[in-house]
């Protein structure tokens, strides 16, 4: 795999900050939220149209690259621009979501696995297969490795997930199967993290706009032409 760090990303050419730049009048989409589902989708829809990413957090943290950090990341998460933020939820329970482009991919714990037979069966969606093994392709040859190791807390847990019975032993698969596999991971052999953010350098940089620093209030959907053309 080909190792890409902020200071060589292509993504960060066409990354504004949010006070420093004037959007265009008019983009074909505006996603909200560059995180692990936007950063792919304005990546994918810029090959077509004219794409803005509006991302509330910062564009990069070199701190979150590094496996050794994951702890350290979430327990930090307090301050107004910390990539990991920390809240309660409604029914009280402590928890983290991501405030950085990248979104979730950037502050998570890097397993990856591809969806479960069940959820296509059940989603009430007629499915392109073809399509989805393309964009599953996509992802897995841009950030995701097939561990070379397992490191000493995973193979904790492997062990006791079979000593606990949760078998067969699949051996290494991307697919979501019964019992005990290893999966992919979104960290290298050298402990370095690759997000969704990097999918944006596949963009089409002359379609696509990202900012960041930039949250969005509210939505005004209108019934009218907002150009008046
Ligand atoms: C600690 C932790 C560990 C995890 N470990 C794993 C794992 O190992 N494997 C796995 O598959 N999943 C894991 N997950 C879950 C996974 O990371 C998430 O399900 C996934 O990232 C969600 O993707 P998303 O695109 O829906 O949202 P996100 O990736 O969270 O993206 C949402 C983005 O929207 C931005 N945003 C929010 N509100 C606004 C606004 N008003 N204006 C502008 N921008 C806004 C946020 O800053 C964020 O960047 C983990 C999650 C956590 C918290």
């Amino acid at each position: 795999m080909m190792h890409v760090y902020y200071a060589d990303a292509n993504y960060l050419r066409f990354t504004h900050e949010a006070t420093d730049f004037s959007p265009a009048q008019y983009y074909d989409y505006i996603i909200i939220g560059g995180g692990t589902a936007g950063c792919p989708l304005a990546a994918t829809l810029s090959e077509s149209y004219s794409v803005l990413l509006l991302e509330r957090g910062r564009s990069s943290d070199t701190s979150v690259l590094y496996e050794s950090n994951i702890f350290r990341t979430l327990t930090t998460g307090n301050d107004s621009d910390s990539p990991a933020q920390n809240f309660v939820s409604e029914d009280g329970v402590q928890h983290t979501r991501a405030r950085i482009l990248g979104g979730g991919s950037m502050i998570n714990f890097g397993f990856y696995s591809r969806a479960d037979d069940y959820f296509y069966n059940n989603a009430g969606i007629e499915w392109d297969m073809g399509a989805i093994e393309i964009a599953y392709e996509w992802v897995e040859n841009s950030i995701v490795t097939r561990p070379a190791r397992l490191n000493r807390w995973q193979t904790s847990l492997f062990n006791a997930l079979l000593e606990a019975g949760v078998v067969p032993y699949n051996g290494f698969t991307f697919d979501h199967v019964r019992g005990t596999k290893v999966g992919g991971s979104t960290f290298d052999d050298y402990e370095i993290r690759h997000g969704a953010v990097e999918l944006l350098n596949n963009a089409n940089p002359d379609n696509l706009d990202v900012l960041v620093h930039a949250t969005v209030d509210r939505i005004i959907f209108s019934t009218s032409n907002p150009l008046g053309t």
